[in-house]
């Protein structure tokens, strides 16, 4: 008999572009017990980005359709789209037994503090403002207008660091990815999370009486 996995969900969120989606696409790939929660948007997909694997693209109907049926656990407007968390991606993972990552601005990490108290939430930083912008430039998805826009919005994010469970500076992928999944592994392993402890150390202690019985 082993512990069962705790699954329950984790929030990523950062100014834009200091490599949230990079990271929690890295962690995805790297343990299948992590799954990525796949949020809806009427944001219009960037050239490389594919729907149902990046996000649900929908237009705005589709989106008030889906706010007025309830099917978002959480939603926003960041950068002047819509954005929102299907609650069913949050559900379906945490019955499979997976932990789930939702790449979500602060505003989606406040709603689901308050929707999944055992939501685990970080806050990636990047290590300086210069590479922040370097890297959102570097991206190449956005033009200067919106790029100006996102790194203004960074201020808001910035500001919400101190209400978050952990830091995780994006210096270097590995080192990040690597700090990512310790932090991972702690919460894995804590007491409260575990549900059949008490059932796991319950069966220990028959298997030790049998065999101290035996001896
Ligand atoms: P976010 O999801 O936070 O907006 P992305 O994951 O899209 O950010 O990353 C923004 C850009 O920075 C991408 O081009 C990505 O390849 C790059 N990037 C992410 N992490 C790092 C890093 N540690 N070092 C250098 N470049 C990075
Ligand atoms: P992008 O357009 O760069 O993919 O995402 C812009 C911002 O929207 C990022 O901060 C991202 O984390 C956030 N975001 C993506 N999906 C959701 C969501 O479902 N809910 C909320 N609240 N924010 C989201």
């Amino acid at each position: 008999m082993s512990l069962t996995k705790p699954a329950f969900p984790v929030v990523l969120s950062a100014p834009s572009g200091a490599g949230k989606t990079t990271l929690a696409r890295l962690l995805v790939e790297r343990n299948p017990d992590v799954v990525f929660s796949i949020s809806a948007t009427t944001r219009p997909p960037r050239p490389k980005e594919q729907d149902g694997r990046d996000y649900h693209f929908v237009d705005d109907g589709t989106f008030d359709r889906m706010i007025e049926t309830d099917e978002l656990a959480e939603w926003a407007v960041v950068h002047g789209c819509r954005y929102g968390t299907p609650r069913r991606e949050v559900t379906a993972a945490i019955e499979r037994g997976r932990t789930v990552l939702l790449d979500i601005d602060v505003q989606g990490a406040r709603q689901v503090r308050r929707l999944f108290p055992h939501a685990l939430l970080i806050f990636v930083l990047p290590p300086t403002a210069e590479e922040l912008t370097r890297r959102l430039t570097g991206r190449a998805s956005e033009d200067r207008d919106e790029r100006r826009r996102r790194l203004l919005n960074a201020h808001r994010e910035l500001e919400a660091a101190h209400e978050f469970d952990h830091i995780l500076v994006n210096d270097t992928v590995d080192r990040a990815v690597q700090e990512l999944e310790s932090i991972l592994r702690a919460e894995w392993s804590r007491t409260s999370r575990i549900t059949d402890l008490e059932k796991h150390v319950r069966s220990l202690l028959h298997q030790l009486s049998s065999l101290i019985s035996e001896t």
